[in-house]
């Protein structure tokens, strides 16, 4: 373990760092009155003073390449598009996709997931399970950033909810 460092008298007061804090504040607040104050007198050569979005009444659009809530994807049937070949279980860092494979009743697709659960709670939403997927079968584009839950149980995503979720386009 690391000795503690001993603070001076002044350090002790707190009074040197909360005096920088305040300078630093400061000068965010004059050169954003600076930068705002020229742009409405006409001047484009400065940059856009800094803005307070009022979320959530007020949202940013989102970049059409944002990882969001997953989803898993559809075939004309209805039926998923996964075909458990387990290669986003097997790729994921976090260890947080768990897939039951069963035999599809189609006679062309060899697997079908029986159980497809993704665990939130530990996701790192890197994309890796999109990039892997050879079928197209699970996307981040559902364009939901907010979810929660009450225990770490209920972040426990099953298959029909990840089937249920729609893309944001279509939203
Ligand atoms: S986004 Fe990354 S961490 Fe989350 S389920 Fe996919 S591979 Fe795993
Ligand atoms: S979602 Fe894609 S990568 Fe994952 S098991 Fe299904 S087909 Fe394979």
């Amino acid at each position: 373990m690391q000795p503690r460092v001993k603070l001076g008298l002044l350090q002790r007061t707190y009074i040197p760092e909360v005096l920088i804090g305040l300078i630093i504040t400061a000068r965010h607040f004059f050169v954003n009155l600076r930068n705002h104050t020229l742009r409405l007198m006409g001047s484009r050569s400065v940059q856009p003073g800094a803005v307070t979005i009022q979320y959530p009444e007020e949202r940013r659009p989102l970049s059409p390449r944002l990882r969001s809530l997953h989803r898993l994807t559809k075939r004309e049937d209805g039926a998923p598009r996964c075909v458990a070949c387990l290669m986003c279980e097997t790729v994921c860092p976090a260890r947080c996709i768990y897939i039951v494979p069963k035999e599809n009743p189609d006679p062309h697709i060899e697997k079908m997931p029986a159980r497809f659960d993704i665990d939130l709670g530990r996701c790192v939403f890197c994309g890796f399970c999109v990039e892997a997927c050879p079928e197209d079968a699970i996307r981040m584009d559902t364009g939901i950033l907010q979810f929660s839950a009450s225990s770490r149980k209920d972040m426990i995503y099953t298959m029909d909810q990840l089937l249920a979720h729609k893309p944001a386009s279509s939203q």
